[in-house]
């Protein structure tokens, strides 16, 4: 089969591997489409200390089973599949917090276990028991789906946070992750959502969404301030979302955050970017703040039910589309800032 298979930084390869035997009680799939996210990019450009070369990446996959040895699991149906495989066993497992099992795998993010970029992908029976594969009903669109695991880590993130209709929202950052916020916040009914984005282009991108509140402005700028204390009765922002993966950010986030009001980090940053938070305006302005990684399988059908259902539309942030040849050019164009989400479409 074909795969693009990354054997160090920046040194990704379109060739001919080994398809994969279907395991004893598993399942062998046809990979219909798969994602690009911004953990791939970072992984691509040498930016993931757990990869292992070589690899194949690829963790937002679509795809339709061939071979089953799986009595759960049947032929001709095709999957909706996100990486987080949780243990079952571990205390966090047994109390429903499968997003921090203490034994979580990830499909597809170069630490072993490959993923979607290739032509076939197989799945051994304890994944399909504590992963998260949902079958994609007829009469959907399979390529729309890949969104929903991006969705869920940020429907993971709004759920813990409790955000609700009074709320002004804040998202500093218009990537995938930014606009999904936007997004799913909008759906959570919110007051009002304004979208923060220093890149022209993609604050552009973000308008086209049907963002009406976009600020091309860095969150340190004085204006964002004076327009959100405007918008509050000088209050400030009620939830303050830092989709973006720098420190500074966050340390504006916590200034324009209301007195009792909610902060998110969302997204690592690298030790060159961390930043002196101010804590003390987090202990007396009695700021909560949020952090926020993966999701469990639950959350991951809850995002996905988004998906099915319209009310996520996947098509708006879907803008890009690439053969599996032409995965290096995605990266290239992620980089650029030149899509909100890329995806991988393969022959079917
Ligand atoms: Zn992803
Ligand atoms: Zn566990």
């Amino acid at each position: 089969m074909k795969a693009a298979v990354l054997y160090g930084a920046e040194d990704l390869r379109y060739e001919d591997v080994e398809t994969p035997a279907c395991p004893e009680n598993g399942i062998l799939v046809k990979t219909i489409a798969c994602g690009i996210c911004g953990s791939d990019l970072r992984t691509y450009g040498g930016g993931s200390a757990k990869a292992q070369y070589p690899s194949i990446s690829g963790h937002e996959i679509a795809g339709e089973i061939i071979e089953s040895k799986n009595d759960n699991f049947h032929v001709g149906t095709k999957l909706s599949i996100a990486p987080v495989i949780a243990c079952g066993k571990c205390w966090y497992c047994k109390n429903g917090i499968q997003n921090q099992c203490d034994n979580m795998r990830m499909i597809g993010t170069a630490e072993g276990i490959p993923g979607g970029f290739a032509e076939y992908v197989s799945f051994t029976d304890d994944m399909l028991e504590n992963g998260c594969f949902t079958v994609i009903p007829e009469g959907v669109d399979s390529i729309d789906t890949v969104i929903a695991e991006t969705a869920s880590s940020v429907l993971n993130a709004q759920m813990n946070t409790g955000i609700v209709m009074e709320d002004l929202v804040v998202v500093i950052g218009a990537g995938t992750i930014g606009c999904l916020h936007g997004e799913i916040a909008k759906i959570r009914g919110t007051k009002e959502v304004m979208i923060v984005e220093m890149n022209p282009e993609k604050a552009e991108l973000a308008k086209k969404q049907g963002f009406e509140n976009v600020y091309t402005m860095s969150s340190s700028d004085p204006e964002l301030e004076r327009i959100i204390m405007q918008k509050t009765n000088n209050r400030g922002a009620d939830v303050v979302i830092c989709a973006c993966p720098v420190g500074q950010a966050q340390a504006d986030a916590i200034k324009l955050t209301r007195k009792r009001g909610k902060v998110i980090f969302f997204g690592g940053i690298s030790a060159k970017s961390a930043t002196i938070i101010d804590t003390n305006a987090i202990h007396y302005k009695e700021i909560t703040v949020y952090g926020a990684s993966a999701y469990s399988p639950e959350v991951n059908k809850k995002a996905l039910s988004l998906v099915l259902s319209g009310q996520l539309n996947a098509k708006k942030f879907i803008t890009a589309r690439y053969e599996l040849k032409d995965l290096k050019q995605g990266y290239e164009d992620m980089r650029a800032g030149k899509m909100i989400k890329g995806v991988v479409v393969f022959e079917s």
